[in-house]
């Protein structure tokens, strides 16, 4: 298989040095480009990211003498790149903006940034729940006049540990829930060191993310009509999101009800079996299994089970019956692996496999 260049947007930020360190050695792609914003323009990545490397492995070798254009550039990268991640920090309009001159250069960008989540036709992908929304992307291409590129998101961290649990079981009919997500600080971009405040505490209240939590799952669950996405209607979600001093990994716990209830056997037993698309695929960061159910009464736990499947898999634990749903269970994955930058480097391969960086 020929590999691919690739760019980061973003490349400096905690995210943006996530796709570096995950990216390091990945046997279809290669980073070749970096960018970010006017402050680090023109400098060394090294230099630009010196005294805010967060990760403990050293920046690999092929990236750290790279010179890190400005965003705003594009040609400064194009012909340089056969696509990019986004993993900007800048106001949604601009996101939006820069990440549209990318796909009309004929860059296709795979983005983590939720500008374009809500974009009649941008596909939000989780790769093992709705890979057949990139049918989208003819359409996208169609409708902006784009040749090659087109713009691709991940949805929000905060729901990639329950929907993940859930989405095998739409064919009892799913109708309602309850979400009480456990988020970790580095989901704001925080560690202990600059964000003492959280120790002995929990925040019930992260800005945005309860209408996230809420929302993005009916687009990912929704279906393609007349070129456009139409959302999921027969589900209801009510999201309860906290900030808890954990460093990384968002737990939920999950009540739900179903119009035909299953057993709780039929449920452990398709979890179990749960192999999805990319799984089928072999694409290299699916992780196989993709649904770990742990049976100990006290598990998921965020720091023992959040670097299960390299931080891509999710943990389920704790299913049983609610006196006023039908059952209840506590979910669990890596918000900045899965819930981001892993989670879009399994959106890109998904996409390589079925030729969309070709066409
Ligand atoms: P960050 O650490 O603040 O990094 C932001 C990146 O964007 C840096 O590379 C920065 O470059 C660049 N940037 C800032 N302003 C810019 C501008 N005007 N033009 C071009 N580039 C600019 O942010 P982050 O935590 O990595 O988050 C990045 C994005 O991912 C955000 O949209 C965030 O909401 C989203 N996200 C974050 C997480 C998480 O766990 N942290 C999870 C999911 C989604 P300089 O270094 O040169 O300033």
């Amino acid at each position: 298989m020929k590999k691919l260049k690739c760019g980061v947007l973003g490349a400096t930020g905690m995210v943006g040095q996530r796709f570096i360190t995950l990216l390091d050695s990945h046997p279809w792609f290669d980073v070749t480009a970096v960018a970010a914003s006017p402050r680090s323009a023109g400098k060394k990545y090294s230099e630009a990211v010196s005294g805010r490397w967060f990760s403990k492995k050293d920046i690999p070798a092929n990236v750290k003498d790279l010179i890190v254009s400005d965003v705003a550039e594009v040609n400064a990268i194009k012909g340089k790149v056969d696509f990019v991640f986004s993993a900007i920090e800048a106001s949604k309009e601009e996101i939006r903006a820069f990440e549209d001159k990318y796909a009309e250069n004929d860059i296709p960008v795979v983005s983590n940034n939720s500008a374009h989540r809500w974009t009649k036709d941008v596909p939000m992908i989780i790769p093992e729940i709705n890979p057949h929304h990139t049918d989208m992307i003819e359409i996208q291409k169609k409708n902006h006049g784009w040749n090659k590129g087109f713009v691709v998101v991940k949805p929000n961290c905060s729901l990639q540990s329950y929907l993940p649990a859930i989405a095998p079981l739409l064919k009892f009919n799913p109708i309602e829930m309850i979400i009480t997500t456990m988020q970790a600080i580095s989901g704001a971009g925080k560690t202990f060191e600059t964000y003492p405040d959280i120790l002995d505490n929990v925040i019930p209240f992260i800005g945005g993310e309860e209408e996230k939590s809420e929302k993005e799952p009916l687009k990912i669950l929704g279906k393609i009509e007349n070129g456009e996405f139409v959302d999921c209607d027969s589900i209801k979600i009510s999201a309860h999101c906290n900030r808890v001093p954990a460093s990384d990994g968002h737990m939920a716990a999950v009540s739900i009800k179903f119009e035909n209830k299953p057993t709780r056997g039929e449920i452990l037993e398709i979890w179990k079996s749960y192999k999805p698309e990319p799984q089928q695929l072999g694409l290299p960061s699916a992780p196989d299994p993709f649904i770990i159910y742990n049976e100990e009464e006290n598990r998921p736990q965020t720091k023992l089970d959040r670097d299960a499947g390299k931080g891509m898999a999710i943990t389920v634990g704790r299913l049983r019956e609610c006196h006023v749903f039908d059952y209840r269970f506590a979910a669990l994955s890596h918000n900045t692996v899965r819930g981001a930058a892993g989670g879009a480097i399994l959106v890109a391969e998904l996409l390589y496999k079925k030729g969309y960086f070709e066409k």
